[in-house]
């Protein structure tokens, strides 16, 4: 257990919090499983216990997704919450396999998997209902090209949480990119996290769960 956890806080400490909280359902458990051994990136355990408290606060009924994988935390969503789940996959194989594993688990009805890239699928959502909560969790270079497309698809009082943003401590420090590998992407998301901690019309956090959570949320906003 304490090899799986990638995140930033100490391993021995995420397992102990790993056994404190409840199971899900049988079927995402084992979807769990299935991600860990084939190595599909999922989010955390510590992140989805996370999420689930602050979406039982917060009570969401249209969720955006954007990097839905094998569908694991959009299936978590469904499974916990009365809600209807948009995410958003560019994978072909990924996107078969959401397809598949969210119809095994019978939230065909509830979500719904868009394939393609979000950044244009995200203009092609303009005009639609505004979601309460959007769960980013892509390609972490492109945060703030998504940023930027999701904010006219909310309205005051939409969450939104962005996973994997303290990049296994190296956004917060070179040291750990200790290979000098992800120059470009650590100065990406550098600026993201500048750029949403200084909006006029969010709130945001960042906190060191997982691999480093934010959390904002939308105040009010020039309509596009
Ligand atoms: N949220 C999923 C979960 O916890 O079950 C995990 C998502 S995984 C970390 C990230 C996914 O985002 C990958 O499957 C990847 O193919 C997808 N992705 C990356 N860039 C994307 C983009 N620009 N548009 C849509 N999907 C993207």
């Amino acid at each position: 257990m304490e090899g799986r956890h990638s995140g930033i806080t100490n391993s021995i400490v995420a397992s102990y919090l790993e056994t404190l909280h409840g199971k899900r359902s049988e079927g995402l458990e084992e979807l769990r499983k299935y991600a860990e051994s084939m190595h599909v990136p999922v989010i955390l355990k510590e992140t989805e216990n996370f999420l689930m408290m602050i979406m039982a606060i917060k009570k969401p009924k249209r969720i955006l997704e954007i990097g839905t994988a094998i569908g694991y935390s959009a299936s978590c969503f469904a499974d916990a919450f009365d809600c209807n789940v948009v995410t958003i996959e560019s994978n072909p194989e990924m996107y078969d396999a959401a397809i598949v594993n969210i119809k095994n688990l019978g939230f065909s009805d509830r979500i719904s998997v868009v394939f393609g890239d979000a950044a244009e699928k995200l203009s092609e959502l303009d005009g639609s209902e505004p979601f309460d909560m959007v769960f980013i969790d892509a390609s972490k270079s492109h945060y703030k090209e998504f940023w930027d497309r999701i904010v006219p698809l909310t309205r005051p009082g939409t969450m939104i949480v962005c996973d994997n943003v303290l990049m296994k401590g190296m956004t917060a420090s070179d040291e750990f990119d200790t290979r000098r590998r992800y120059k470009t992407s650590i100065r990406k998301m550098r600026e993201f996290l500048d750029y949403i901690n200084n909006l006029d019309y969010a709130e945001t956090t960042v906190l060191p769960v997982g691999d480093g959570v934010s959390v904002s949320i939308i105040n009010e906003h020039e309509e596009t």
